[in-house]
């Protein structure tokens, strides 16, 4: 374990059986799925309480620890009384805090009455499109596509239009083909850079151009998920959409959140930029739901985003490391396409040089399910199949965990794919 590193087992209980019932749930819950990557972090955590060998590449998040100031900043707040409930969408503290986060990073400059802050970027997204979405509104979803974009959208009662980006592009999205997937229905269009699962960051000429076709239309609001903003390798820069189209800020939602640029996925904070009439819409969706994220919380991200930012590039760098040691690995088998990843913390594996393949047991390969179910139990790594985020034969790996397990991960992949006899 480098020392960068904390222990990295997943505090997720196994799964409980369903129990019945099924015929009383609402048709919009069960339009939707658990999402794939708690599915496989929970299957994962299931086999190791079962005393399985099992190295999780499920789910995405950072192994370091969440850094001092923060943990003594919660401390402070639980100690000095600051345990209340406080405004639904954020205490002034952190609404601050984003303010100065904007500045800082961004260059963008918003009031506090434009901010709204909730448990997640999850939360966030949904509070936006739960705010806006009327039955039969389309958006618009590039995929390779976070797994909760769509089912959010659908639980909403919108209609994902998902509009597809290839390995050989770089999984970069085509305006033309964003262009012509536009309806006068489009509510939303969806951008995600640095990109989870591709890791894809829009060079800024193309999110311009993104945001002028999305612009063009009126009634369009534009999403802009920069939740990986700070992690991005060999020199690259990832752009606000805020920065590259000031004149769209009107329709422009900003997400970002603390959990993966400063190592606090669980204290669950993240937050959004954007106009005044949709963030009061978001905090009545929050006042009525959740109410406001934990007032503990709040206090560690505004001491994150307000502290010391110098351990930023340290982490980065070792990312960095990471998915170069991991790249390497698996491009050493003839099995696998591996992408270039410019950000964020995941591979997305094209695995159809597999799929017709035999396993030892004779059993065939089919599908990217089939391959991670295959990895699962022959070499005990979880990943996550690329169906899920609307790709296939694709299958997703987080290079977030310590280097010696990435590696042992990876090799175990590669041994298992050259266990394979071609179909
Ligand atoms: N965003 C992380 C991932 O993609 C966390 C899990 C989730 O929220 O789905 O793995």
């Amino acid at each position: 374990m480098s020392d960068l590193a904390v222990d990295q087992s997943t505090d997720i209980a196994p799964s409980t059986a369903s129990s019945g019932g099924e015929a009383i749930l609402s048709n919009r819950v069960r339009q939707i799925r658990m999402s794939a990557t708690i599915a496989m972090a929970e299957r994962a955590a299931t086999l190791k309480h079962a005393g399985k060998d099992i190295i999780s590449l499920a789910l995405g998040e950072l192994d370091f620890a969440t850094p001092r100031h923060v943990i003594d900043a919660a401390h402070n707040a639980a100690q000095n009384g600051f345990t209340r409930y406080t405004a639904p969408d954020g205490a002034p503290i952190v609404k601050e805090a984003v303010r100065e986060k904007l500045r800082r990073d961004n260059s963008l400059v918003y009031g506090t009455n434009e901010i709204h802050v909730a448990a997640g970027c999850k939360q966030v997204i949904y509070n936006a499109l739960a705010s806006t979405i009327n039955p039969g509104d389309e958006v618009i979803v590039f995929s390779p596509y976070w797994v909760s974009y769509v089912d959010m959208v659908e639980f909403c009662g919108g209609i994902p239009r998902v509009v597809a980006t290839d390995f050989e592009s770089g999984f970069l999205p085509d305006p033309a083909a964003l262009a012509k997937s536009m309806s006068h229905r489009t509510k939303w269009v969806l951008l995600n850079s640095p990109n989870n699962p591709t890791g894809a960051v829009y060079p800024r000429e193309l999110l311009a151009q993104l945001a002028a076709v999305a612009g063009a239309s009126p009634n369009t609001l534009i999403l802009s998920d920069e939740i990986y903003e700070h992690l991005v390798f060999d020199g690259n820069t990832s752009t606000s959409l805020g920065t590259i189209a000031p004149e769209l800020r009107d329709r422009s939602l900003i997400v970002n959140g603390v959990s993966k640029s400063y190592a606090m996925t669980g204290w669950r904070i993240g937050f959004a930029a954007g106009p005044e009439w949709l963030i009061r819409s978001m905090a009545k969706v929050q006042s009525q739901t959740a109410g406001n994220a934990s007032s503990i919380s709040q206090a560690a991200a505004a001491a994150a985003m307000t502290g010391d930012q110098n351990f930023i590039p340290i982490w980065r760098s070792a990312l960095q490391r990471r998915r170069d040691a991991a790249l390497e690995i698996l491009r050493g088998s003839p099995w696998l396409r591996v992408p270039q990843v410019p950000g964020a913390f995941y591979i997305f594996v094209d695995v159809a040089r597999c799929i017709g393949a035999y396993t030892p047991q004779r059993r065939i390969l089919e599908t990217d399910l089939d391959f991670a179910d295959y990895i699962l139990d022959e070499a005990g790594v979880a990943v996550v199949a690329g169906g899920a985020f609307g790709a296939s034969p694709y299958v997703r790996l987080s290079f977030a965990l310590d280097d010696q397990r990435l590696r042992e991960a990876c090799r175990r992949i590669v041994v298992a794919c050259d266990s394979l006899a071609s179909g």
